[in-house]
């Protein structure tokens, strides 16, 4: 199996991974050829540039896991269009997001049993690193969702 295939989200390959003593990092980058400008809906092929995310995705074997990746930054070819440049979305992770959705999905599961203190430290002990404070800032976020 290759790491890609072990990590398995949709739209990245992994390209190197790293073992530490207390985590994995796995570098790896977008695949998209083409997204679409979320302002004109219409498509585009030019990447303008590449920017380094870094998120962490589930533990694996109790280390923590984290994806370095190179996302692409599209440019918008419509002359009419006021975006100029975008940044194609990936699936797996909102925008702004430090985790990716599985992850916080598994928190909000765990968080729902107990304390976020409680959960904080249970997390801590599986691999994944998250503070109490960020668990009550996804749990308000989702009530607003
Ligand atoms: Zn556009």
């Amino acid at each position: 199996m290759n790491s890609t295939d072990l990590i398995d989200l949709p739209g990245i390959e992994i390209d190197q991974v790293k073992k530490m003593a207390n985590q994995y990092d796995f570098y790896g980058h977008a695949t998209a050829q083409k997204a679409v400008c979320p302002a004109c809906h219409h498509a585009s092929t030019t990447i303008n540039a590449r920017h380094l995310r870094k998120i962490q995705g589930l533990p694996i074997a109790n280390r923590t896991v984290w994806l370095i990746l190179k996302t692409c930054q599209f440019a918008c070819l419509n002359p009419r269009c006021d975006c100029h440049f975008f940044m194609a979305p990936l699936s797996f992770m909102t925008a702004q997001a430090q985790r990716t959705n599985r992850l916080n999905a598994l928190i909000l599961r765990t968080v729902a049993q107990r304390s976020s203190t409680a959960t904080a430290a249970l997390l801590q002990s599986t691999g994944i690193q998250v503070h109490k404070s960020a668990i009550c800032n996804l749990f308000k976020k989702k009530r607003h969702d």
